[in-house]
């Protein structure tokens, strides 16, 4: 039988969409040309951080911070139905500055996000010193913000893969999608190398790849790669009880003691790997925010693929084809955004009329005549 939905990419984005609509009611398949969490889903620091990501955007602010919120119940919910723990804390972040024209820009963020009905305290250097004793001494201050939180991707990954499943959900893994097959405007299936699907509904959530499928209406360079470089060690106790932004860079503590630090920018393509300049980078900026890191142990280090977009919202919603969805193009905050990409792309397929924000991520500005 044929499903009534195709779900193409078993990142976190699709595993999440094709959960929420399976629990609508929908049969659906999930195509992977890897196993599910093969790419970005798994290599991300689980960040929840919409304040010091989208201080200076009103909208992506907003979505960031109510997408937060179904993290949290999300959370709840995986625990109590499978008992996953998938590592919600809402331990805060800070952002450190390091000399005085940082402190400036931090109090300028202060300002733009208390416009936004955030809560923010500004600490002098003395009182971020007792909050985090392990932050650079040299530090001019800091501006504190408690709601944001963290999660752990590979954890929260495994387990809304499992939720689909749970709820019905077919993932085909080692399925390449070749290309999305459409006539008189109107989806029809896709094709893999050897056999064709069909479906009248079709979600491509295909991260950094989106774009490449033949048969979307949007140019094949819409999203693009953006390589990000990590590095993770563990320090007893935790180096922090906060994420910790500064220097260009972030640290970001477990409560077990394991720390990630973060992230190299780079436009090189599909380039995997990792390089003596990017690790560099990295610990560079880390020992920065937090010195005594220097001395702690290289326990991994890894990349991958932010998909990036040129005005840095994300792809989310129905073409001007009918029946096919986009649900992609996260850059640095897919992990953030997941809950609320699958409520929007449920949202857009019963119909339910579109909000503001919906209207703002649409595919259809990216749309070639
Ligand atoms: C180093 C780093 C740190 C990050 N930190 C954070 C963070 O702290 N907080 C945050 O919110 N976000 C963070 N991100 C961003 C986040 O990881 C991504 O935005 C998010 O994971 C994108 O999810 P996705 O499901 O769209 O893409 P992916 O996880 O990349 O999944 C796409 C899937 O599609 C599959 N696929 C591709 N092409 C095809 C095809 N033709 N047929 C079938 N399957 C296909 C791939 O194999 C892959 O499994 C980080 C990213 C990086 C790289």
């Amino acid at each position: 039988m044929s499903p009534d939905v195709i779900v193409v990419g078993g990142g976190l984005m699709g595993c999440s969409v094709a959960r929420r609509l399976a629990q609508d009611g929908a049969r659906v398949l999930v195509l992977e040309r890897s196993v599910p969490g093969a790419e970005a889903s798994s290599a991300a620091a689980g960040i929840l951080g919409p304040t010091v990501e989208s201080f200076d955007d009103a909208l992506a602010l907003q979505l960031g911070r109510r997408s937060r919120e179904l993290h949290a119940e999300l959370a709840e919910e995986l625990d109590e139905l499978f008992g996953i723990d998938v590592g919600f804390r809402r331990c805060g972040v800070i952002k450190i500055a390091l000399d005085d024209a940082e402190l400036s820009e931090l109090d300028v963020q202060g300002s733009r996000l208390e416009v936004q009905g955030v809560r923010c305290r500004r600490w002098a250097p003395e009182e971020l010193l007792e909050e985090e004793p392990a932050a650079n001494p040299d530090s001019a201050g800091a501006l504190s913000i408690p709601e944001d939180a963290q999660v752990e991707p590979k954890k929260l990954l495994a387990a809304v893969a499992l939720g689909a499943e749970h709820e019905g959900v077919t993932f085909r893994t080692g399925s390449t999608v070749r290309g999305v097959d459409v006539a008189s405007g109107q989806a029809r299936g896709v094709q893999l190398d050897e056999e064709t699907i069909e479906a009248e509904r079709i979600v491509v959530a295909a991260g950094s790849w989106t774009t490449l499928i033949p048969g979307l209406p949007v140019p094949p360079k819409t999203i693009y790669p953006v390589r990000g470089q990590m590095i993770s060690t563990h320090t007893r106790p935790p180096i922090f009880r906060r994420v910790v932004f500064g220097a260009g860079g972030y640290v970001v503590p477990r409560p077990d003691g394991r720390v990630l630090c973060g992230s190299t920018m780079e436009r090189v393509g599909f380039e995997r790997g990792i390089t003596f300049g990017g690790l560099a980078d990295v610990i560079r900026k880390a020992i920065r925010i937090a010195p005594r890191l220097a001395s702690a142990p290289i326990d991994g280090h890894w990349s991958s693929f932010r998909p990036g977009t040129p005005d840095g919202l994300p792809l989310v919603g129905e073409t001007r084809i009918d029946g096919l969805f986009l649900a992609s193009g996260h850059y640095r905050n897919g992990i953030l955004l997941a809950p609320l990409t699958a409520e929007l792309i449920a949202d857009a397929m019963s119909g339910k009329a579109g909000s503001r924000e919906a209207e703002a991520l649409s595919p259809r500005r990216f749309e070639e005549a």
